[in-house]
């Protein structure tokens, strides 16, 4: 304990800190004390708070800003998927199987191997793994290796033998089992083939999936965060592991994330019946949105279009929009917000249309809302038109910005010029509707500077397109920390994060370089070098 009950237990001195407007301030140095910062100042005026026992870290000048949030990230799936081999960064397949027989040696037979990201076009021979080349080094472990693009993964005969597959095993719908000339099934599994051997993997305990969350957890201190909304995407028995763990670490205060963890739409008449409500929780655990989808994606084509794309038809909901509008109205009464993916022009339109009619509704039967706004997710391409009807609604807007930099080949190819129109961060920001920035991790590296980099700049990392990319649509980097911080703590009705004031939560992340400075650094060179949850150090790297 210290020795003056009254000292701060931690200070920061000599560095820059952001104000909750993300302005330069004259301030270098923050108190924190049992959580929450104490005071904010001059390095005398705070270094005189420190007592003798008082961590005092010398910043260097780096910058102060508020811990980030991602505000969609399934973090669920991409801890566990974490635990996978990594098998991206090979240089051939003999590279791959070495790795195999290694797995092999650390697990007794018959324990699965799974690995991820291996890509045969970065191979000097380009040939894909097939079951045969597995069995040969590794026969007694059933194995499962996703491609990088996860649309594709190898199975050996173990794992095809456990999961039933043999040459009479038709193809399931949406996937395909490849084989050979004699019609006996190689080992390759395309799209939802991939789920006919993942159903049989051993489910992880829920020992798994805590260990699993604790490294994500520090996986994402070190890019800054301190705050998730966890995206429920999986089946009913993995949700409610998913939410175990998550209550069992903050039982246990383990839970070093602030989470909002999200309901599956399909089951709502349950979650109505148990009278949950969005928001409810403690300060590091809520329930947050109940999840719906109304469209796909671009890349299958499958997003719901105005028009139609390029190279394929217009799409179309991928549920009854009528139906999903009385899901939401009866989620809506019952207190529980919503977010809804939504990626086509059209699909964003229905949406609006959708949210319009509830709020004429509201106002005729003057009923409450939810604790916090409903949310469209994505709003991947939107009409100029539609836009500006959502500054008169009460919504929130979840967008994704990292996802741009893959995108951009892709929505060329599918809608042309009507691209400008796609990832609008600009207009969507000028409708005065509160815009969120998240990762959608695993989609993308869930590092927000990365997201900010792309908001900021629409270039990829490695600087092009060097004009950037429908530059119109570019927003500042104090609009891009606004939405990756104060404006989902507004959103979420959490005002005591997401800036960097006294007797706010010590929730912070301390940068490499002042990114509210002129000129702007490039945002990828950027690092992480100090991140404080609760106010203890979480991260630090210097
Ligand atoms: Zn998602």
């Amino acid at each position: 304990m210290s020795a003056d009950p009254t000292a701060a237990e931690i200070v920061l001195f000599n560095g820059v800190v952001a104000d909750p407007a993300f302005r330069e301030t004259l301030d270098k140095a923050i108190a924190i004390k049992q959580g929450r910062i104490l005071a904010v100042g001059g390095d005398d005026a705070i270094l005189r708070l420190a007592g003798t026992d008082t961590e005092k870290i010398d910043l260097d000048d780096r910058l102060v800003v508020p811990g980030f949030i991602d505000t969609h990230i399934h973090f669920y799936e991409w801890s566990l998927k974490r635990q996978d081999l990594p098998l991206d960064g090979l240089t051939c397949l003999e590279d791959l199987l070495t790795q195999m027989r290694r797995a092999a040696h650390r697990r007794p037979s018959g324990q699965w191997i799974m690995g991820q990201g291996w890509n045969e076009t970065d191979w000097t021979v380009p040939r894909q793994p097939d079951r045969d080349v597995l069995d040969h080094v590794v026969p007694d472990h059933p194995v499962l290796l996703w491609r990088c693009d996860l649309h594709l993964a190898v199975a050996n005969s173990a794992a095809l033998a456990l999961a039933g597959i043999d040459d009479a095993t038709p193809d399931p719908p949406e996937g395909r089992i490849e084989r050979d000339a004699t019609g006996r099934p190689t080992g390759i599994l395309r799209e939802l083939a991939i789920n006919l051997v993942r159903r049989v993997v051993a489910p992880p305990t829920d020992t798994d999936v805590r260990a699993a969350y604790g490294e994500a957890a520090r996986a994402l201190h070190r890019r800054g965060i301190t705050g998730i909304h966890d995206v429920r995407l999986m089946a009913d028995e993995d949700g409610a592991r998913a939410f175990r763990a998550f209550q069992t670490l903050d039982h246990e205060d383990r839970l070093d994330l602030r989470s909002w963890v999200t309901l599956p739409g399909h089951r709502l008449d349950d979650i109505i019946d148990l009278g949950l409500r969005t928001g409810f929780g403690n300060p590091r655990l809520r329930v947050g949105h109940v999840k719906f989808f109304s469209d796909g994606g671009m890349g299958a084509r499958t997003a719901w279009m105005v028009d139609s794309f390029l190279d394929a038809g217009r799409g179309m909901p991928m549920v009854d929009m009528a139906e999903l509008a009385r899901s939401v109205a009866r989620a809506d009464r019952a207190g529980l917000a919503v977010m809804i993916h939504a990626v086509g022009d059209r699909a964003n339109r229905g949406l609006i249309d959708l949210f319009e009619a509830l709020e004429a509704d509201r106002r005729r039967t003057g009923g409450p809302r939810p604790a916090v706004p409903h949310r469209i997710e994505h709003v991947q391409m939107i009409r100029p038109e539609d836009a500006e009807r959502l500054g008169q609604l009460p919504l929130a807007l979840c967008l994704t910005p990292a996802n741009l930099l893959l995108d951009m080949n892709l929505i060329d190819t599918a809608v042309g010029e009507k691209g400008r129109w796609a990832y609008d961060f600009r207009r969507l920001m000028d409708t005065g509707a509160p815009v969120m920035f998240s990762s959608d991790c695993p989609v993308c590296d869930p590092a927000p500077l990365l997201g900010m980099h792309a908001a900021v700049t629409r270039r990829r990392t490695d600087g092009s397109p060097e004009a950037g990319w429908h530059p119109a649509s570019r927003v500042t980097v104090r609009e891009a920390l606004a939405a990756y911080t104060a404006t989902p703590a507004a959103v979420h009705r959490t005002p005591d994060v997401g800036a960097v004031a006294p007797g706010k939560r010590a929730d912070l992340a301390v940068l490499s370089g002042n990114i509210l400075g002129k000129p702007t650094p490039w945002l990828p060179d950027v690092t992480v070098d100090m991140t404080v949850f609760d106010g203890r150090i979480v991260h630090r790297n210097f």
